[in-house]
């Protein structure tokens, strides 16, 4: 069996180096409530974990042009205790919130749920519904890439060898704009979605939305950003045409699979009736931020 070699760097240059510099498989380790269980069952055989935690300012949020840099390694309990992040973004920290235990919140972060790819990732549609921004450094130097184009089917993700997450971006909010993600589980908690659905609006002086942004989870290989579903809610006030129109264009997308949680069926059902809940509530949370 090939050793396993830990390397902790210090320095993001560092960091890329070693990632891009291995022979076989090279993991990033962030909180790792996904990598370590995967290491135990043998799921995974890296033969170098890169721990990220030691970057500058890779754990920690700042606010910056009236947005918010989240560190990828942030882990859930700093983001759910975040103030000012919780005010401007309720559904992207409600998501976070609702991985795992308490246990689990103490380490596990929005890029480890992200690269971890799994097409029932809870944070992952709430980032893509607020348009978030991952920063992707690696040995070509830094890019920026909408969050939804980094998970490519479960387990896979875009990102290059050498590549890894440092920060997400978070725009800055206009006036009467805000978010909601809402998850349908078997269970009351520790379960993993049938549905995910993360919705951000904004809306006018009138009420009217003007902008929307829809993600589906765990509904196909990878979350669904659902323009149908957008389109149904821009130029509404969220009456009950507008809904119908909604669910109908969230479970048309829908290409979900059938397991002990759920059926094809159920799951596009579920998936109209979260669509039209979420919306719900991200409606009435931009109503209050005018
Ligand atoms: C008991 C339990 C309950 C859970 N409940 C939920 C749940 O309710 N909802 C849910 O969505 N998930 C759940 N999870 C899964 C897991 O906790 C989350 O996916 C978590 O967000 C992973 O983050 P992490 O930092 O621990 O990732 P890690 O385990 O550190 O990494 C996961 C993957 O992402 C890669 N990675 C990590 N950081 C980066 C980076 N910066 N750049 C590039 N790649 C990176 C790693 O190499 C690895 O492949 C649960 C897990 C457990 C054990």
């Amino acid at each position: 069996m090939p050793s396993l070699n830990y390397a902790a760097p210090t320095t993001v240059n560092e960091a890329v180096a070693l990632l891009a510099g291995a022979s076989g498989l090279a993991k990033v380790l962030s909180g790792g409530t996904d990598l370590l269980v995967q290491l135990r069952s043998g799921r995974v055989k890296p033969e170098l974990i890169v721990d990220t935690k030691r970057l500058p300012g890779i754990m920690g949020i700042r606010e910056e042009n009236g947005g918010f840099v989240i560190g990828a390694a942030t882990p859930g309990a700093v983001i759910e205790e975040h103030e000012a992040l919780k005010h401007a973004y309720p559904g992207v920290v409600e998501a976070m919130d609702l991985i795992g235990s308490t246990q689990i919140q103490g380490r596990a972060t929005l890029a480890g749920n992200l690269c971890n790819a799994s097409p029932a990732a809870d944070s992952v549609p709430a980032m893509i519904a607020v348009g978030a921004i991952a920063v992707v450094v690696g040995p070509n130097g830094k890019r920026e890439v909408p969050v939804e184009q980094v998970p490519t089917g479960p387990g896979r993700t875009s990102l290059a060898k050498g590549e890894f997450i440092l920060e997400f971006r978070l725009p800055k909010l206009p006036a009467r704009a805000s978010d909601a993600y809402l998850r349908f589980i078997p269970r009351t908690e520790m379960d993993i979605a049938v549905v995910g659905c993360g919705v951000s609006v904004t809306l006018d002086a009138a009420g009217v939305c003007t902008a929307a942004r829809v993600c589906l989870g765990a509904v196909a290989p990878t979350p669904l950003l659902v323009a149908g579903a957008a389109d149904a809610l821009i130029g509404s006030r969220l009456d009950d045409k507008t809904l119908a129109r909604l669910d109908a264009a969230a479970q048309e997308v829908c290409r979900p699979i059938t397991d002990k949680r759920g059926t094809i069926e159920y799951r596009t059902r579920v998936a109209g009736v979260l669509a039209r809940r979420t919306a719900a509530i991200a409606f009435e949370r931009a109503a209050k931020r005018g």
